[in-house]
């Protein structure tokens, strides 16, 4: 017989109407190495659900919870845009990655995520790092993102990179009615991993840049850079970037930098960028829109990472992934074009064919299929 709920716990009825989005949402709780985690599975109408893993000290479980769904939420909407046959899903580790990681507390969580026998991929996100994933590795398949001695893609920020090339080359070409990336000029936030490869190229085939980093050590590198390079950079301060006259922003630090005081003093004509949630609210999307800048959305600019790690599963090929990449370019001019003729924001022309993509595949590819198992196998 059907138990019957306790219509009194307020608890269970909160719980089910706050993941009523998801398919599954997973608390996984092993007191021996103190993991305390929860993974969320949005949506896996297009395959599996893929998302990388985050370790952060939530002040409350309601924090870890909040963030979790809202990240899994988005990994669908990457996913869809990217056009990779996965779903959105994340999880999310409560604790300081400072102090708290330990090879058995990745094992732990490695062993919970084959619990779920291929239903949610892996990898890496904001405060945990390949080697932790490594040691998850040796407790299940279901694992990306790892070193190219284990099998894995290696660095993702590479085609991260080229990913915003293509969103600056498409952007030119929508703008300037020509793609060549050279007499333009670019303000770009942040010189690690994405950044600096960006304006590396871009100071190579003689642009000029405008950057600005909190790091000296990378100023100093791209500085060097420019001084042997056809290209010309100046550096200036942090909050300086903002204002600068250039005619594109490229954001490659971190997120909610696009908000009602940096919009206000922003004169670029389109923002390109590769950091995650540009925009502070979905709202500045149409503050950009009636200032008449160019908004490339996000996640369709910065997929190349996530394009490698779903690539990744079907066995690590670097040129396949570069390929894949590409198609950045025709995705950005489609939303752009999509944007100008239904007059909305481009974010809603990029949501709106996630949207598409999802309704199509509904009922066809509804639910994780098991041959999608990875066909590859790697040093445990
Ligand atoms: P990173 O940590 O290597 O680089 C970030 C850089 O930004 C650092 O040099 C840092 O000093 C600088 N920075 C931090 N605060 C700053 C500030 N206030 N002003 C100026 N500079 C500041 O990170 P990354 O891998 O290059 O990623 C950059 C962004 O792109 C992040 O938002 C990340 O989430 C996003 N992203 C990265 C990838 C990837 O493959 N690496 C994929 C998708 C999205």
């Amino acid at each position: 017989m059907k138990q019957q709920l306790d219509k009194s716990s307020a608890m269970s009825m909160d719980i089910f109407e706050k993941i009523s989005g998801h398919e599954q949402v997973v608390f996984c709780n092993d007191p021996s190495t103190g993991l305390q985690a929860i993974i969320a599975i949005h949506n896996t109408t297009l395959g599996p659900a893929l998302g990388g893993t985050r370790m952060y000290p939530y002040a409350t479980v309601e924090d870890a919870l909040e963030d979790v769904l809202r990240l899994s939420e988005g990994m669908t909407y990457k996913c869809a845009a990217a056009d990779i046959d996965f779903g959105g899903g994340k999880g999310v580790i409560i604790g300081d990655p400072k102090t708290d990681k330990s090879p058995a507390l990745f094992r732990a969580y490695g062993q919970f995520v084959d619990s779920l026998n291929g239903r949610f991929y892996t990898g890496t996100d904001m405060g945990t790092t390949m080697d932790d994933f490594v040691q998850a590795a040796k407790e299940t398949n279901f694992i990306n993102g790892i070193p190219e001695e284990f099998g894995g893609g290696g660095d993702s920020s590479i085609p991260t990179a080229e990913g915003v090339l293509y969103g600056l080359k498409a952007t030119n070409k929508y703008l300037f009615g020509n793609e060549s990336l050279t007499s333009i000029t670019y303000a770009i936030q942040g010189l690690g991993k994405v950044g600096y490869k960006v304006a590396n190229h871009l100071l190579q085939i003689g642009a000029t840049i405008i950057v600005t980093d909190i790091s000296e050590d990378a100023l100093t590198a791209i500085q060097e850079k420019g001084a042997k390079s056809p290209g010309t950079v100046t550096i200036v301060e942090s909050d300086e970037i903002y204002g600068v006259d250039a005619d594109i922003f490229v954001p490659c630090a971190m997120g909610g930098i696009l908000n009602d005081e940096t919009i206000e003093r922003l004169k670029v004509k389109a923002i390109v960028g590769s950091a995650n949630n540009q925009l502070k609210e979905d709202y500045h999307a149409k503050v950009l829109h009636e200032k008449g800048i160019l908004y490339a959305p996000d996640y369709i600019v910065n997929a190349g990472g996530l394009i490698q790690v779903a690539d990744e599963l079907y066995g690590a090929n670097k040129a396949r992934v570069l390929l894949k990449t590409k198609a950045i370019y025709q995705s950005i001019i489609e939303v752009y074009k999509q944007s100008e003729l239904d007059a909305v924001t481009t974010l809603e022309a990029a949501n709106r064919k996630c949207r598409e993509r999802l309704e199509e595949q509904r009922g066809r590819n509804n639910f994780f299929r098991r041959e999608r198992s990875p066909k590859w196998t790697f040093y445990k």
